[in-house]
């Protein structure tokens, strides 16, 4: 996952129509890559660039797609970019500009840009603006509607709002939700925990189906510098959150991210052991480098790390009855989830 594989001109010849389409479209770090399908419903999302990708894995064609592994073949399935990765609405907007599918989900992104600095994230490099319901529908219409890619379900993902675009979110959260719940599609949120008294029961009245509220660094003095205003909500309120939305959601529809790689494994783990205690689930997400992003000089974490981060916490989710997220399989592309043939997990 976190250092990629090399792509044979054979594979690139077919995966871009002989250079009609690109490999993939660069957004975030975590999900520029190609999403690939291995046996036993692993989903990864596999970069194929910059200068941590140099894993001696190789995507190869020849009649059908593999990976080439020391000379060990494995038949991989790809799952193409949406048919709509090129396509313009009325106005000339390219539909991407408002929604993009990944595997089976949607995500849209009602506030493009941010106003949180999260030093991992390169969204926070657009320039802030909100994204009016109307244009999002009519991309959440095409984009339900692609012959490449049919989503079963959206995320409602950041940029973070400044203060005073707060309603408007609300409002984009509870008109979109209710759109989709009309077509039998489910919406999950992910924010920044809020102070407003009645916000989480208000997300549940509308239809909202599950919650990401993600920590992201468990470390104080780590998280000051490299998520500074998260830092600052500061990790007890986070916790009060988590706790309040699992009491309102239930079980299995909260989950929270910890990144693999910025801080101590012992301090990760310490951090999947307080979440998991509230009863949320854990979704680990190995630090993804990008040269867009302000720690472009960290080297991803090491495949006997995420052994080590995935194990442990295993034991600890295993003790609260919570789960290494997220439960949906192919939302696991870009994570380190497996699906373990439970019923924890399932295809959306
Ligand atoms: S809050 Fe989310 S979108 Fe904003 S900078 Fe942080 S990680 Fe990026």
């Amino acid at each position: 996952m976190c250092e990629g594989i090399i792509i044979t001109n054979e594979a690139k010849k077919h995966l871009t129509n002989n250079d009609a389409i690109p490999l993939s479209l660069f957004e975030y770090p975590t999900t520029s890559g190609i999403s690939l399908v291995l046996p036993d419903n692993i989903y990864v999302n596999a970069q194929f660039s910059g200068k941590y990708a140099r894993s001696p894995i190789i995507l190869d064609y020849k009649n059908d797609y593999f990976l080439n592994f020391n000379n060990e073949i494995t038949p991989v399935k790809i799952i193409p970019l949406p048919d709509y990765f090129n396509k313009k609405d009325t106005d000339g907007n390219l539909y991407t500009n408002f929604i993009m599918s990944h595997t089976d989900r949607m995500r849209i992104n009602p506030i493009w840009g941010c106003y949180f600095t999260c030093k991992y994230c390169d969204f926070n490099k657009e320039r802030y603006k909100k994204i009016p319901f109307v244009k999002l529908k009519e991309a959440i219409d095409v984009a339900l509607a692609d012959k490449n890619i049919q989503p079963k379900h959206l995320l409602i993902s950041g940029g973070t709002p400044k203060p005073e675009d707060r309603d408007f979110l609300d409002s984009i959260y509870e008109q979109v939700t209710k759109y989709l719940l009309q077509k039998n599609i489910t919406t999950d949120i992910m924010l920044a925990p809020r102070k407003e008294k009645d916000l989480l029961k208000k997300l549940k009245s509308w239809g909202v189906n599950s919650l990401s509220i993600n920590l992201e660094i468990y470390q104080e003095e780590l998280a000051k510098k490299f998520n500074p205003e998260k830092a600052k909500i500061s990790r007890e309120f986070y916790f009060q959150f988590i706790k309040d939305a699992v009491m309102i959601f239930g079980i299995s529809k909260v989950r929270s991210i910890l990144i693999i790689g910025l801080e101590p494994i012992s301090e990760t783990l310490k951090g999947v052991e307080e979440i998991a205690k509230l009863g949320s689930d854990i979704v680990l997400s190995p630090f993804m480098s990008s040269e867009n992003i302000a720690l472009a000089h960290i080297k991803p974490p090491t495949e006997q790390d995420l052994i080590e981060v995935y194990e442990k916490s295993k034991i600890i989710t295993d003790k609260y009855g919570v789960t290494i997220g997220p439960r949906c399989i192919p939302c696991q592309h870009n994570t380190l989830a497996f699906p373990n043939n439970s019923s924890e997990y399932f295809f959306s």
